[in-house]
């Protein structure tokens, strides 16, 4: 079947992208760092389209967010249908039934049986906010402990457990104090023949042997945050066990366990949420990146015992807004009815496409996945396995100069994370740009 994409018509980035990128460089905050010129004029499906009419195969969806792609006709329809009626009337305050109905659908479809309490947000970082709060407030106690690599969002209060790059932080402190780091268990960088049980075991002795004996009262402890697999750090994927651990470690010291599933969440592994292939229940769990398919939501949920605040603890002008709930709810029909069983499935056409991807090109150190998040992690050498950065950053430009957008992540990991709407044809596709662009 002959697809319109890629196409590419001009050098990249053609005349019209150019001129934007110029004007968008002389006004724009130095803080926003551009992967590379691509300047979207429009996108259909898995396809986004350039202002100079090139055309794009889609293998990142912009950080994981455009889940079910770009316009699809349900969600175009549900957020004009909401627009029209009304743009906003302040969820904190009042009353509508997108609110009501996006809030019991959250709660019931997060992990675990326990009645779960949802409070809406217009991002991930605020999700992180949120929870740092209620998780202090519940507990009535302060430290949080984080893992290093670990991504929770930018602002100031998350900025303190994310450990990503040292960029992100540098200039900004003092941040919020008693945060504090572990190591996020690396199967591929343990020593050989170390087993996932043994891994976990370290890990968990990096708290009970070393962190809570020697720095932090686990007493103290308010929360542990966690992404169920590790997303900007590096599309790690955690040894099996290591979520039921950290539950067991949560609960012997009375600790609430929080899961960010701001982007391994929403079907993209081919679950509604990553955890659930562990089976294990978090006492808040974080949302956001693909939950609207683009549009700006996020919610926090949470434990109904955990959810013990008052009235105007905490509150949101803009948090659940309507355009935004409805988008979600169109989102989530369409992820529950077709779209996650469909990552399951694509997922394992593309992982093992990139496998075989790896037995041709040395530089594939590691492939790793689970449905439609799959990371490759390039190396200089394989005994070695020492990160080569130069050459993530070459074959992400690379990619896009054969048309097909990716996405780094980690020291030197390109992510494979397309919309959960792609097919067998464009995965095929996409493998084929992949390793035209290994290539050189
Ligand atoms: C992107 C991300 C965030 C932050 O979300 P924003 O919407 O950018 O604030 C938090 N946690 C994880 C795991 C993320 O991937």
């Amino acid at each position: 079947m002959s697809r319109p994409y890629p196409l590419l018509k001009t050098p990249l980035p053609g005349p019209v992208a150019k001129a934007i990128v110029d004007r968008d460089r002389a006004f724009t905050s130095h803080a926003y760092l551009k992967e590379y010129p691509l300047v979207i004029a429009r996108g259909e499906g898995v396809m986004v389209e350039d202002v100079d009419g090139n055309r794009f195969l889609d293998f990142m969806s912009g950080i994981a967010v455009s889940s079910t792609g770009y316009g699809h006709p349900k969600v175009i329809a549900a957020v004009q249908d909401a627009a029209a009626r009304f743009l906003h009337i302040c969820g904190s305050d009042f009353y509508f039934e997108g609110m009501a109905a996006l809030c019991e659908r959250l709660a019931r479809l997060a992990p675990g049986s326990t009645p779960k309490r949802v409070f809406l947000t217009n991002s991930g970082t605020e999700a992180t906010e949120g929870a740092i709060k209620l998780a202090r407030h519940a507990t009535r106690r302060t430290a949080i402990v984080a893992f290093k690599g670990a991504f929770h969002g930018r602002t100031t209060g998350a900025l303190a457990l994310t450990s990503s790059k040292a960029r992100q932080h540098s200039g900004f402190g003092p941040l919020l104090p008693d945060v504090h780091h572990v190591a996020y268990p690396n199967r591929y960088r343990a020593a050989a023949g170390t087993t996932d049980a043994q891994l976990v075991a370290q890990s968990i002795a990096e708290f009970e042997g070393d962190l809570f004996t020697r720095h932090l009262d686990p007493k103290d402890v308010a929360a542990i945050f966690v992404e169920p697999i590790q997303g900007e750090g590096g599309y790690l994927f955690p040894p099996d066990g290591f979520l039921r651990a950290l539950r067991d470690l949560c609960d012997r010291h009375g600790i609430l366990l929080v899961f960010d599933e701001i982007q391994c969440g929403v079907g993209r592994t081919g679950t509604m949420w990553a955890c659930q292939h562990e089976g294990v229940e978090p006492d808040i769990m974080l949302t956001a990146k693909g939950l609207g398919s683009g549009m700006p939501i996020g919610a926090f949920i949470a434990r109904e015992s955990v959810d013990e605040w008052q009235g105007g603890a905490h509150g949101s002008t803009f948090g659940g807004n309507p355009v935004c709930c409805a988008a979600a709810l169109a989102t989530l029909d369409l992820v529950e009815n077709r779209l996650m069983a469909n990552a399951a499935r694509m997922g394992e056409r593309l992982i093992s496409g990139v496998r075989k991807l790896a037995e041709r090109h040395e530089v594939i150190g590691d492939v790793r996945g689970r449905g439609l998040m799959v990371g490759m992690e390039l190396v200089k050498d394989r005994g070695t396995k020492e990160a080569n950065p130069e050459a993530s950053r070459r074959l992400v430009d690379t990619a896009f100069q054969h048309g097909l957008l990716l996405l780094g992540c980690g020291k030197s990991v390109v992510r494979v994370a397309p919309p959960l709407v792609i097919d067998e044809v464009d995965i095929d596709r996409g493998l084929d740009l992949l390793g035209d662009s290994l290539q050189g």
